[in-house]
């Protein structure tokens, strides 16, 4: 299972929840995405990647938030 980049939390949904958010039990919503360092591989010039700490993933903020409709 997605476990959250940040806090570790599982993803409770099936793989096939995208695009939705990853959805923990406890209610934590989440986006992630591929690391833009190693490429989801966890290493990084032969060390553990700094920018995912060897998760492989990292978290995304999405601007999509429903909100006021306006100006
Ligand atoms: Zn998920
Ligand atoms: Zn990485």
């Amino acid at each position: 299972m997605r476990r959250h980049a940040g806090t570790g939390v599982e993803c409770c949904l099936p793989d096939t929840h995208y695009p939705r958010p990853h959805h923990a039990l406890d209610g934590t919503l989440w986006h992630d995405g591929l690391c833009p360092v190693c490429g989801g591989d966890g290493t990084a010039e032969g060390g553990l990647c700094p920018e995912c700490q060897g998760g492989g993933f990292v978290l995304v903020e999405l601007d999509d938030e429903p909100g006021e409709a306006g100006p």
